[in-house]
Parts: C-alpha cells; structure tokens; sequence
C-alpha cells in the first residue's frame, strides 16, 4: 500500500505535542481560501512511499513519542495512515492527525477508512483553515474555528493546558542551502525572520 507524501520528518517540536515525527500528506481536496500549502493540494505532486517501508524508518529512526499526520488532506488517504497508525500504535507511539472535515461529518460518513484513521488517533484537529477568523494563539492551529478532540485518554492532560503551549516555527537549512520551515506562524513573523537572516 503506497502514500502520497510531501514531506516526511523524521523529528519535530512544533507539531504536536513533545517530539514526533510528521508525515505531510499531498493531495488536498478541501481548497482553503488563504490556505498556506496550497502545493500540497495536487494529488499528483509529492512523492510516494510504501506504508509498511515508512512504519519501519520512523520505528528505526530517532526517539519519538509519536507521529503527526497533516496536509494536504489524511483523510484523502485515509486507508494508509490508519494502516501505518496502526503499526505505529502497536509499538507504543501516539497518533495526532489534521483535518480539514468536521469529526461529526467523519463519523456519519459510513466510510471504514475514515473510522479506521479516526479509530487510531489520539488527538484530532478539525476543520477548515477559516481567514477570516485567523487566529494562532492557540497551539498547531491557525483558525479560531479549529477544534481539539481528545479522542482517546493520551493527550487528555493538555485539555485544560492548551492556552499554555504556545505556537512554534522550526527553521532547518539543508546541506544545500535551501530554508525549510514548518510549525505555524503569522505572516508578519514570517517577514521579520527572514529579514533578519538575509
Ligand atoms: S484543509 Fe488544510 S491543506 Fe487543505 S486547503 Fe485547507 S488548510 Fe490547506
């Protein structure tokens, strides 16, 4: 079984909670207006990786305590990522996947796919990315329309924390030169960083 990845990092801090790995899906049906990876939304972009060769490069690399799952859209490929949460799951990491449905919308789908993603997860964030209610004071979300759903007991002692974990930007140079950033940020900051580093 083969996912269609943008982006794979093996390590992140600013992804969800402690230290993860993410996989950023491609493909994106949902069209956002004001939508910050609007590249992820081609079903034909990215690259593709088997799910069982990706469970085990995230099971042999660096020390994580879970995995994230954005976009682009999961639950365009649902069937992989709960294939490859599952697997992941099994050996004790904890799963935090993006949305941009409604959880109400998932479960009355009548899709197994999208109850199998949903049946892995630990932490869900839903809805559309919303411009006009863009809002980042709150932590791995840019739109104040965006919810936390603790959907299993992992993450349950943040519920009441969440104002205090505050919204991260990592920036990597590669060996060849080029800025890598993921995280969330404003625009403006986004502007001020990289003033400051050319
Ligand atoms: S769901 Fe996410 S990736 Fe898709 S358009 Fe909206 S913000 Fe962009």
């Amino acid at each position: 079984m083969l996912l269609r990845v943008h982006r794979f990092l093996p390590t992140t801090k600013v992804e969800g909670p402690g230290i993860r790995a993410c996989i950023q899906v491609q493909g994106c049906p949902i069209h956002c207006a004001g939508c910050a990876v609007p590249f992820t939304w081609p079903e034909d972009g990215g690259f593709t990786m088997g799910v069982d060769q990706l469970a085990e490069q995230i099971l042999q690399g660096p020390a994580i305590e879970g995995v994230t799952f954005l976009g682009g859209e999961p639950f365009a490929q649902a069937q992989a990522l709960a294939r490859l949460g599952k697997i992941l799951k099994q050996e004790g990491l904890s799963v935090m996947t993006f949305t941009g449905y409604l959880l109400e919308n998932l479960q009355q789908s009548g899709n197994q796919d999208y109850l199998d993603l949903l049946a892995i997860t630990d932490l869900l964030i839903d809805g559309p990315f919303q411009i006009e209610h863009l809002d980042t004071s709150r932590p791995w979300v840019g739109s104040s329309n965006q919810r936390y759903h603790f959907l299993t007991e992992r993450y349950l002692h943040l519920k009441e924390r969440m104002t205090d974990i505050p919204n991260r930007l990592e920036v990597r140079l590669t060996p060849d030169g080029r800025v890598m950033v993921n995280g969330l940020a404003e625009v403006g900051d986004l502007k001020d960083l990289f003033r400051g580093l050319l």
